[in-house]
This record gives C-alpha cells, sequence and structure tokens, in this order.
C-alpha cells in the first residue's frame, strides 16, 4: 500500500526549502530526488513542485507505472521535449523564479531549459532535498535494515566453503559470488562495485578486483553492500584464508578498537568531527595515524554516499535518524590493509548497530 502521508510530508518540507531559497517552483532532476518525494522509480522523469501543486513528467514508457506507483502525484505523459514540457507546465502559475538541482543537472540542459522558459528565471539550488534525505523514517530504517540483513547473509554464504573457496581464485570471481550470493538474498543490485582485494592489493582503499589468484595465507579485504527497495548497504570485512599474516593481527586488532570507539561516539547531537576524532585517536596513539588517510564513514540511504560525512573536522551535528557508515582503516603500501566497516543507525540517545557480523579476528579466518 501507498503511504501518501509520507510524500505529502516530503513536499512540504521541499516547499519551505523553496520559500526560503525564493523559487516560486523547483524542478527536481536527480532520480533519487524524484523518488524520496514521489515514490516514483522509473527513470527519465521529472518532478516540478509549487508552492501548492506538483506534477511528475515523465514518457509514454512509464505512464502506467507512474500511475501504479504515485496515484497521488498527477502525471504528464510527455510526446514532446522534456524543457517544453516544463515550460507548458509552469504556464499561467506566475511563477518568476524556477529552482533547479545545481549538483546533478547538466550544463547542456541547463542551456535547454533556459531558452525554452523564456520568462522564467532558473536559480540553482544545491543539496536542499539530499538534506532531508539525511534523516530516514522508519519505513527508511526498515529498508536499510533489510539491505544490510541480505548482504550480510550473501556473506556468510560465501565465507561458509571456507578457504577451500577462495584458494586458486581470482578476485573478481570472489567478488562475482559475493554479488550473486546477494541476488539470491533478495538484492535488486549490488551497491556499488564490489571490492575484493587480495594481499598487498588491500592496501588501496578503492581497489578494483582483478585476475590475481587468491592464495593460502592472504587477507582478503571484501568491501560489498545490497540495494534492497531502493534502499543500500555498505560493508567491509577483511577475512585470512587459512592463516593470520603476521604483520595483520596487530593492525586489525587497532582498526576494531578504533572502529569501536567511533560507533561508542555517535549519537544525537555529536558533531561528525568528533566521531571521526574517537576512532582517529585510538589510530593515532597506537602510531598509525598517518596510515588512516580517509574519513570515518559517510551517511547511506537511496545512495550508498550520501550526507553526513563522518570526516576530519565536520561540524555538522548528528541528528537521529541518521545513518551512517563507521570504518577506519590503516593500509601500508606493500603489504596490505585492514578496514573495518559497519552501518550505524544514530538513535534518541546513541547508536544502534545495523550489521551483525562478528568482527572478532577469530572469526574471520578461513579454515
Ligand atoms: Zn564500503
Ligand atoms: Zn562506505
Amino acid at each position: 500500500m501507498i503511504n501518501r502521508k509520507i510524500y505529502t510530508r516530503r513536499l512540504s518540507a521541499v516547499r519551505r526549502l523553496m520559500k526560503r531559497g525564493r523559487v516560486g517552483a523547483m524542478l527536481l532532476t536527480s532520480p533519487h530526488n524524484v523518488r524520496y518525494c514521489s515514490g516514483f522509480t522509473g527513470e527519465d522523469s521529472f518532478l516540478l513542485v509549487g508552492r501548492r501543486w506538483v506534477r511528475l513528467l515523465t514518457d509514454g514508457r512509464f505512464a502506467e507505472q507512474a500511475r501504479i506507483e504515485c496515484p497521488h502525484v498527477k502525471a504528464i505523459v510527455r510526446a514532446g521535449r522534456m524543457v517544453d514540457t516544463v515550460r507548458d507546465a509552469l504556464a499561467g502559475r506566475k511563477v518568476r523564479f524556477l529552482g533547479i538541482e545545481g549538483d546533478s543537472m547538466t550544463v547542456a540542459l541547463r542551456a535547454r531549459l533556459e531558452k525554452a522558459l523564456g520568462g522564467v528565471r532558473i536559480k540553482p539550488l544545491s543539496g536542499e532535498v539530499e538534506s532531508l534525505r539525511q534523516v530516514k523514517d522508519a519505513g527508511e530504517l526498515a529498508a536499510i535494515r533489510r539491505a544490510v540483513r541480505t548482504a550480510e547473509k550473501a556473506f556468510r554464504a560465501l565465507v561458509a566453503g571456507g578457504a577451500r573457496n577462495f584458494i586458486g581464485r581470482s578476485e573478481r570471481r570472489i567478488a562475482a559470488e559475493l554479488e550473486y550470493q546477494m541476488r539470491l538474498a533478495g538484492a535488486s543490485a549490488a551497491s556499488f562495485e564490489t571490492i575484493v582485494a587480495a594481499g598487498a592489493h588491500s592496501a588501496l582503499p578503492h581497489y578494483r578486483p582483478g585476475g590475481t589468484k587468491i592464495r593460502r595465507g592472504d587477507a582478503v579485504l571484501i568491501d560489498f553492500g545490497a540495494v534492497v527497495d531502493g534502499y543500500c548497504s555498505d560493508l567491509t570485512r577483511v577475512v585470512f584464508v587459512g592463516t593470520i599474516p603476521p604483520k595483520f593481527a596487530r593492525i586489525y586488532e587497532i582498526v576494531r578498537l578504533g572502529q569501536a570507539a567511533g560507533i561508542k561516539a555517535v549519537r544525537p547531537g555529536a558533531t561528525c568531527g568528533s566521531v571521526d576524532a574517537a576512532a582517529r585517536a585510538v589510530i593515532s596513539d597506537a602510531g598509525y595515524g598517518e596510515a588512516f588517510a580517509h574519513g570515518l564513514g559517510h551517511g547511506l540511504g537511496l545512495e550508498v554516499h550520501e550526507g553526513p560525512s563522518l570526516g576530519r573536522a565536520v561540524k555538522q551535528r548528528l541528528r537521529a535518524g541518521m545513518v551512517v557508515t563507521v570504518e577506519p582503516g590503516i593500509y601500508l603500501p606493500g603489504v596490505g590493509g585492514v578496514r573495518i566497516e559497519d552501518d550505524v543507525a544514530v538513535t534518541g540517545d546513541g547508536a544502534e548497530k545495523l550489521s551483525t557480523l562478528s568482527r572478532r579476528i577469530e572469526d574471520m579466518v578461513l579454515r
């Protein structure tokens, strides 16, 4: 059943932003923002939000889908160009300024729109709907929980076969296996290209899996996530094939303690920077400050990377309903790296870990 109230509430929030931005209407072009404000999940469609009206601008391929997914929004099924449809939808509505999404609209589309609109002036706004999306409602939290559970189920299936299922197989093959398991468990897609980094490759935080064959004694960093009902999860574990390489035991423990300190610092009112600092202090005190060269985490929702950013010195404060990753790492070039990543929801008085995979090093050894 479609919960109209959710979209009424979200549109009201958009209208408050419009008022602040002094625009009479707002054109949402980011598919995630169109979905967030209307429930429509198709492509190539814009949402035009006025002070007291809203229109979904779509085409014939999506007319039926729009009717099913968002019967509460009037759809305009366009035959001609999108920019002319925007012009026609605004005709007679006395809109002087039209807000656009400056973060996602292309320069070319803006030029075409400007030309088509004639008298209506365009005003780029930035990150408006994205800021609303940072705080999740109960339905969104439930979807993220399902995305986490689905990714975890797939990971458990992947490691259930033990070292035998890793040795002699390429990083790419392991990534494909994990993505297949996620699909079997109900994911519509992977939230991003799965990272499987064996041995020294794990020192590259954004490594792309290749043809390297995994050997006994390798540490393998696996960063993965599932999309379920449009919402993403994002997790990282390092598994050890047969044995733990000597250099890894110590850095693994430091990262684990750093992550625990970070998760403990997550609560409403805390600044993002203070959460980063809590984890970073553990890693710096152990002498690896330089080897942790990225922020502690990021928001998670319809997109796998959204606000807030748990980066160094970020002053934004956490609010109940936000969902963030906590993912410290230590990367030693030529040796390898460890990152442990979990998804955490900010609650009314602290934090709730959404992910349940073990973080204990003993549990990460594949026999
Ligand atoms: Zn990740
Ligand atoms: Zn992440």
